[in-house]
């Protein structure tokens, strides 16, 4: 019989993180915002833990060569495969290493919107046993029932199904599990075997990311927050409006700018990275103009100081100590949206 989970799933919007007294901190600047991450396959990393969603393998070549002419740091930089063809897959990264000098450290990101089939395990147990020193995450998956199997190979697991910007497999498949509860049990599992989590997809904010973190996410990854940066993929979109001010009998018109965003499983970037949608197929994923936000620094130094500032609310010195001191309350209502539509 299918049966009902009754409990209630939370996702970020039906919860905050209740300010409290503490250990008296004075200024954000006093927080340690760097973390010393130990994996359960033996290698070692340290960051803040904030990813931006996956770049495919194909594109990172020239990236891993302009990074390191601007001097970049690439420590922390994971590159990512699917399923398909994996013979093809390892081969890429083994060209990397001959072609760009990609040693270690080396991470890896085996990516697939449904890490649930057998075909996603075949490939995470060989990509261990082809590069036996990398940090392997490997997601989605969105229970944790799963979490000990993959963590017999991986070091990270992502978990997130259906909560990306840019996701519509709720939509189409109704299938799904809400952030928050998500965090809390994968997290749980995984931290008491020596592994670790990311929580990627639906990041609306950077309090979300906040909350993520205090909730014991070690990583958090997000998409859509910096997909209008400069820095992303594709040019910035000009378009005009007319509003409805008249000035000497003319509308003043309103200037826009945009940028492209699109779902990896969207018929877009199914057409542009692995030929076509086939005929069994259907779009779990969004194309999209989404607004121009600048330099990537600016939203970076939002995520720092929004974090840093998090943690001086609770009393934790460290970022590693957010999910120790936080008390998170469920709520109905947790942003004042009245002036919303007269942002500028
Ligand atoms: P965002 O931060 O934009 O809310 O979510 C980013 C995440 O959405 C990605 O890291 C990835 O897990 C997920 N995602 C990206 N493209 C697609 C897609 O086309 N379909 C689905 N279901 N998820 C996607």
């Amino acid at each position: 019989m299918t049966q009902i989970l009754s409990e209630v799933y939370l996702d970020y919007s039906d919860i905050l993180i209740r300010p409290k007294m503490g250990i008296n901190l004075n200024s954000r600047k006093d927080v340690n915002l760097q973390r010393l991450f130990k994996f359960k396959h033996g290698q070692t990393r340290t960051g803040l833990g904030v990813f931006n969603a996956n770049m495919a393998v194909d594109e990172i070549g020239e990236f891993i060569k302009s990074a390191r002419a601007e001097n970049i740091p690439l420590d922390n930089l994971f590159i990512t495969i699917g399923l398909k063809n994996i013979d093809d897959e390892i081969q890429k990264l083994k060209d990397l290493e001959s072609k760009y000098d990609w040693k270690s450290p080396r991470n890896i990101c085996i990516d697939a919107p449904n890490f649930y089939i057998q075909k996603a395990l075949d490939v995470l147990s060989r990509v261990r046993t082809d590069f036996p020193d990398a940090v392997i995450m490997a997601g989605n998956i969105a229970s944790g029932d799963i979490c000990l199997k993959l963590l017999d190979y991986a070091d990270i697991i992502k978990c997130g199904i259906g909560s990306g910007s840019a996701c519509l497999t709720r939509k189409q498949t109704g299938c799904g599990t809400p952030m928050v509860s998500l965090i809390l049990e994968c997290a749980d599992i995984a931290h008491s075997v020596g592994g670790h989590i990311c929580a990627d997809g639906g990041i609306v904010d950077v309090g979300d990311i906040c909350k993520a973190l205090c909730l014991n996410a070690d990583f958090v990854m997000a998409g859509g927050m910096f997909a209008g940066t400069d820095e992303a993929e594709g040019d910035v979109i000009e378009k005009h409006y007319e509003t409805s001010e008249i000035i000497d009998d003319k509308p003043v018109i309103q200037t826009k700018y945009f940028k492209q965003y699109y779902g990896m499983s969207s018929e877009y970037a199914n057409n542009k990275f692995a030929g076509g949608m086939g005929n069994y197929k259907t779009s779990e994923g969004r194309e999209l103009l989404i607004p121009y936000t600048g330099a990537l620094d600016k939203i970076l130094q939002d995520i720092t100081g929004g974090i840093a500032s998090c943690c001086t609310y609770i009393g934790a010195t460290s970022v590693k100590h957010l999910s120790k001191c936080a008390t998170i309350i469920q709520v109905h209502n947790q942003l004042n949206k009245v002036f919303e539509k007269y942002s500028v």
